[in-house]
């Protein structure tokens, strides 16, 4: 039986690029919500929600999969920092929520292969992380570069003070205890993520590109179908893949 959806930001990109592969994918879109459409009408007839709007709305749609007791797949980025503790408060021990700035398979495999180079590499080798994106945009950086940038932090026993957006003027010589972070903006890029290992005589890259916003829309319907039946708690696509270790 296809699992009955509830999408929410269904007439933006990804709401779009998971319609369109809803049904190939064991999957039904009952209820199809974006802005001015009311989430609560047919909740009733889903067994799980998938959100890719905005940032500001996350937290309605995450009490809403409280109060149904349904598992909630957020796509969402761009979240402040308020409205991340807000949404882990509403949620957490409640209902199972897969939460992750990049559903792709492909870049959950560059997460994994980042945290073990980090481990292998340690501490001669500088990281950066460098991200591109299409032009519409909103937020910087990525979803998948904070990511990436807290599997660093970890690696390298960092803090949140040590990672540094962009360069400009005469900022000195880069220390060793830290991590450059860089966004580039322009046309249709879907998305792309370079991790830089810089050492002394070599430098190692670590690269993922997306071309094509199905493989979001796939690892999305893939993480709510995993979602279900599973104890309350916030998981990441690394859970849904078994690449946690
Ligand atoms: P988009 O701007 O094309 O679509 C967003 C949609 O949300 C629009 O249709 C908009 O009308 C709708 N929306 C806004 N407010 C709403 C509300 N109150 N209720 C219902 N719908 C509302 O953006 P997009 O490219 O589809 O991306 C959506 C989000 O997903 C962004 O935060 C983006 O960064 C993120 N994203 C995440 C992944 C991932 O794998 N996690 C991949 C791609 C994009």
């Amino acid at each position: 039986m296809p699992l009955k959806l509830l999408l929410n930001g269904a007439r933006g990109r990804m709401g779009i690029a998971i319609a369109a592969i809803a049904e190939n994918n064991n999957a039904e879109i009952v209820s199809a919500c974006d802005v001015g459409d009311d989430p609560h009408a047919k909740i009733d007839t889903c067994e799980a929600i998938i959100e890719f709007s905005f940032h500001e709305v996350t937290l309605n749609i995450a009490e809403l999969a409280v109060e149904k007791n349904i598992p909630l797949v957020i796509g969402t980025t761009g979240h402040t920092a308020e409205e991340k503790a807000a949404i882990l408060s509403a949620v957490e021990g409640k209902i199972p929520v897969i939460w992750a700035g990049n559903y792709s398979v492909g870049v959950n495999t560059l997460n994994y292969l980042t945290r073990k180079a980090a481990g292998i590499l340690g501490k001669h080798y500088e990281p950066e992380v460098l991200e591109m994106h299409h032009h519409d945009k909103k937020d910087a950086p990525s979803g998948t570069a904070e990511r990436l940038i807290e599997i660093l932090k970890d690696g390298y026993a960092l803090n949140e003070e040590q990672v540094v957006h962009g360069r400009e003027g005469i900022v000195g010589e880069r220390p060793r205890g830290e991590i450059g972070v860089h966004a580039l903006r322009g046309g249709d890029i879907v998305g792309e993520h370079t991790v830089y290992f810089c050492g002394d005589g070599e430098r190692i890259e670590l690269t993922h590109r997306a071309t094509d916003r199905k493989i979001f829309a796939q690892g999305a319907i893939r993480a709510a179908q995993w979602a279900v039946g599973k104890v309350p708690g916030v998981y990441n696509m690394e859970d849904v893949l078994g690449l946690s270790d």
